[in-house]
């Protein structure tokens, strides 16, 4: 048997792109707050956001350093979408359901805009929209079929169709027999976008900790203790925000078992300026695969950025790396020795249902979590109902704040199902299907 390639070392382009990270500002000692937010992600950021608007006295408690979780090391794609179409949707429960997700979607998108407007973030956003791109015939009649729903029953006309040549001139990859447009999102640097946000925020008076893991959560005579390494906070109610980083201490545990963590992973290339790839992606869109083992891939600073499944379990390996470089060599030979420059990856939340959620765990605990990889503009819009909820007002998140989101049975043999899953899926995308 062929030993792997020895494990190449995991570096993020929005690391090494995102200029100097700002100092850590841990929590030291005591303090108290209306409400306490654990995690600083897009999640725990916008709920912070909305928090404050509302004039209550927040905190944020980040485990790592900002940015660390799956909202500083993301694709950066920008999306309305959902991991559970909206005809779908529909046939699940009515159209006016379906319609308001596809709202919320919409509002979400917009929603980043005026975030980086209202803070003068810089962070390399482009309004370019998504291209699906069918790699066969099934799922080519599958993307017109959506496409025309959209259209007919959503009046959502952002949304057409490119033929094979189209996909062509516009891809340079020769794989596709047609894909769907959508006009709508674009594409971001998360880790500028994180960093910016939480700049703004804090700009603002909002105490956002980070270094700061919450290692416990205790039930006080009237309201809760949250314990860092260095301090605690005295809080009336908690938000979790933790999504797929929900292991990382056992404070966390009353959802840690509502997500499945499936790992991510993100190549990029040297910048491909004077070289034959130089012309790929000429739109600048983010692009996805239909295939259900999803490869995913855009452009940031001239480099191709090429996504796809990670390696299970709790580390990245070679091989996962390795078959990402192998995919993306396969459908853009232009590439042909050009050198991958970055390799990394970070979990996602998968839920059973694939939707999102958010609701209440009890008096005191509030959640938000689940995006199944599609949470940039999702998990940056989610505060204002995390809010609403927190603090007992009325809102409308769609399924999102209907749905239960229950423990996943079998908890313990979750790896095993991925893995079960994972391979099932790849051959059915081997044979087309
Ligand atoms: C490789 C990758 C690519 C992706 N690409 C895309 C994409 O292109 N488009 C898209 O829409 N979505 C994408 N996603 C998904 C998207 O990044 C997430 O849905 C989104 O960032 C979720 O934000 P969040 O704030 O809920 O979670 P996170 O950003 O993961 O934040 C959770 C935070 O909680 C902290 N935490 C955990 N436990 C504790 C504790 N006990 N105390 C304090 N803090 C704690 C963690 O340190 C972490 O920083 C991708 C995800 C990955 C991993």
């Amino acid at each position: 048997m062929n030993a792997l390639p020895p494990l190449p070392q995991s570096r993020s382009l929005w690391r090494d792109t995102a200029g100097p990270a700002p100092d850590a500002q841990p929590l030291r000692g005591d303090t108290q707050a209306d409400i306490a937010i654990v995690g600083g992600g897009y999640t725990g950021l916008s709920t912070a956001r909305a928090l404050a608007a509302l004039g209550v006295d927040v905190i944020v408690l980040e485990a790592n350093r900002i940015g660390w979780g799956a909202s500083g090391r993301n694709g950066g794609v920008v999306s309305g979408k959902f991991r559970l179409g909206f005809a779908e949707m529909a046939r699940r429960w009515d159209i006016g359901t379906a319609r308001r997700m596809h709202d919320i979607g919409n509002e979400a998108i917009a929603n980043i805009a005026a975030l980086l407007s209202h803070y003068g973030i810089e962070a390399d956003w482009r309004e370019s929209g998504s291209l699906r791109c069918a790699h066969s015939l099934a799922t080519l009649d599958s993307l017109r079929a959506e496409c025309a729903w959209l259209r007919d029953s959503l009046g959502d006309h952002a949304v057409s169709m490119l033929d094979a040549d189209g996909m062509r001139a516009e891809t340079g990859s020769g794989d596709f027999l047609g894909g769907l447009l959508n006009e709508h999102g674009g594409v971001i640097h998360p880790l500028k976008f994180v960093r910016g946000l939480t700049a703004g925020l804090r700009r603002d008076g909002v105490r956002i900790h980070d270094e700061s893991p919450v290692t416990a959560i205790e039930r006080t005579r009237d309201g809760l203790r949250l314990l860092t390494p260095q301090g605690q906070v005295s809080a009336g109610q908690a938000v979790l925000a933790t999504n797929g980083y929900s292991d990382l201490t056992p404070a966390t545990d009353p959802v840690r078992r509502r997500v499945v963590p499936f790992r991510s992973a993100m190549i990029a290339t040297q910048p491909l300026t004077g070289t034959p790839g130089e012309g790929l992606l000429s739109q600048g869109r983010s692009y996805t695969e239909t295939r259900r083992m999803m490869r995913w891939f855009r452009k940031s600073g001239n480099r191709l950025l090429y996504g796809g499944r990670g390696a299970f379990g709790k580390t990245d390996s070679a091989s996962a790396f390795a078959a990402l470089e192998q995919a993306m060599r396969k459908q853009f030979p232009q590439l042909d020795g050009i050198q991958v420059t970055h390799r990394w990856s970070g979990l996602v939340a998968m839920t059973m249902d694939s939707l999102p959620h958010m609701g209440r765990l009890d008096d005191r605990m509030v959640y938000a979590m689940g995006y199944n990889g599609t949470g940039v503009a999702l998990a940056s819009y989610m505060g204002r109902h995390v809010a609403a909820l927190a603090t007992g007002q009325p809102t409308d998140a769609g399924l999102i704040g209907t749905l239960p989101l229950n423990p996943v049975p079998f908890y313990p043999a979750r790896e095993v199902g991925v893995r079960l899953v994972a391979g099932w899926y790849q051959f059915l995308d081997a044979i087309g299907k």
